[in-house]
């Protein structure tokens, strides 16, 4: 294949949710995995609704989950571009001006569905002569302009759905241009995904009628070039089976990410959801893209379950080398000698990264104690033995405690871990002792302040 050039193309009219990162992932793993580009287009022409505050907050977002792309658009700023190719179409009489309102649309198609007819446009327009528009016109109308599709059934082969057709004859001539002049999302994304050389269209199932619009628009606009592969992937609904909105906010990447998900957690349960592979965790994306392949996805909706997201955390977590969170780390002000040996004694026991703070805090600072069993503790106190301590200080302690005592078990172990970590459970005592320390362990386990 040669270089595939794809674009994740949001309209900035709300925070991305999960489903809207799905189809930006679906684009940056594919052009990872193909050594390609990756674009983020905004599609910001309804000017109404878009906003810049958007658009920057959707960057933030990608950025959380890894996805940095090549290069940024903004449709607002290429809207001479879609005039010209406005004119194009109107002179070689494929867009033609309407002057219908909605209501009298509406009315149209109701008596339509009444007669047993499909509410397709029935082109009422292209019969009115240059009086008829100039007498509308002079009534305060102004036009909006509709696109005249060919007869005919829309081919493509779609890398999620295998042969898709579209029978074109059953669809409305799309408006392209709303009365005010400015343009609906078809025409600039088409005009873009040319000027553009977008090489692969990856987007979710429910744009698969635009398909055959948009195939047509190539057609008349760009005869000679190569029309992009389509790709129409199933859709994500949310536990329950409901629909996501971005305009309700349900699961945005902004709530899951002050929620303390790890992002690669998210980006994983994103993409795996819905497809024919095992949804597990993943130390990068390069290592997510090496397994992403579109012929995975499933043709049946996608079920997101946020209480995944729990355990897929707990799993990345335990992942993470210290490098991988080194800076993180810091940033914690978790540094020293200390940092990547607590690291990696306490990875498995996260459910959120910042939970490492807790077991920071019982080896580098003043904890509050459990003590159960004070003689015992003294007993346990006397035979401590003194540093260096290694990994190996934890099983010679405690066999010298049990030839004392004559404990074993859950009687030996517990009230040590309660003393020394303030905890009922953690991580391996035999990790954390060495770094807790001798003077640590010895006052926590007599009882008196550090
Ligand atoms: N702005 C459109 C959307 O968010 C883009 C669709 C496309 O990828 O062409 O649904």
């Amino acid at each position: 294949m040669t270089s595939p050039i794809v674009r994740f193309a949001p309209s900035p009219t709300g925070r991305i949710h999960i489903g809207n990162a799905r189809v930006a992932l679906f684009n940056f793993l594919f052009a990872a995995a193909n050594l390609g580009r990756f674009a983020l287009r905004f599609d910001d022409t309804d000017f109404a609704r878009s906003s810049e505050e958007f658009a920057r907050g959707i960057e933030i977002d990608l950025a959380w989950l890894g996805i940095v792309p090549h290069e940024v658009f903004r449709q607002s700023e290429r809207v001479a571009l879609y005039a010209d190719a406005a004119n194009r179409l109107q002179r070689s009489g494929r867009l033609y001006p309407c002057y219908e309102t909605q209501e009298e649309l509406d009315k149209r198609r109701k008596m339509q569905q009444a007669r047993g007819l499909p509410p397709v446009y029935d082109r009422a327009a292209l019969r009115l002569s240059a009086s008829d528009r100039a007498a509308l016109e002079a009534e305060g109308r102004q036009p909006h302009w509709r696109f005249r599709l060919e007869p005919g059934v829309a081919e493509w082969n779609d890398l999620v759905r295998g042969p898709a057709h579209i029978d074109c004859s059953a669809l409305s001539d799309p408006v392209l241009i709303r009365e005010d002049g400015s343009f609906l999302y078809t025409l600039p994304s088409v005009v873009d995904d040319i000027d553009m050389r977008i090489t692969h269209v990856i987007r979710g199932e429910d744009h698969v009628t635009n398909t055959a619009v948009q195939l047509q628009l190539i057609g008349a606009l760009a005869p000679h070039a190569p029309a992009p592969i389509f790709a129409h992937h199933n859709l994500l609904i949310g536990a329950g089976g409901e629909a996501l909105s971005k305009r309700t906010g349900s699961l945005s990447i902004a709530s899951l990410r002050e929620d303390g998900y790890e992002p690669l957690a998210v980006a994983a349960l994103a993409t795996l959801t819905g497809s024919s592979d095992n949804v597990h965790a993943v130390r990068s994306l390069g290592e997510l893209a090496q397994s992403f392949n579109l012929s995975h996805v499933s043709r049946n909706p996608a079920r997101f379950d946020p209480a995944d997201l729990e355990t897929l955390t707990h799993r990345t977590l335990a992942l993470y080398d210290y490098d991988d969170v080194r800076e993180r780390l810091e940033a914690l002000t978790i540094v020293g000698r200390k940092a990547e040996p607590l690291w990696r004694a306490a990875r498995g026991n996260l459910a959120r990264f910042d939970d490492i703070l807790t077991w920071w805090r019982v080896v580098d600072a003043e904890i509050e104690p459990i003590r159960e069993d004070e003689s015992f503790l003294q007993d346990a106190a006397q035979l401590l033995p003194s540093e260096p301590w290694d990994e190996t200080t934890w099983a010679a302690w405690t066999s010298d405690i049990k030839t004392a005592t004559g404990r074993k078990g859950k009687a030996l172990f517990h009230p040590l871990r309660l003393a020394l970590t303030g905890a009922e459970s953690g991580p391996e005592l035999a990790s954390l002792l060495p770094l807790i320390g001798h003077a640590k362990a010895l006052a926590r386990l007599v009882g008196v302040r550090e």
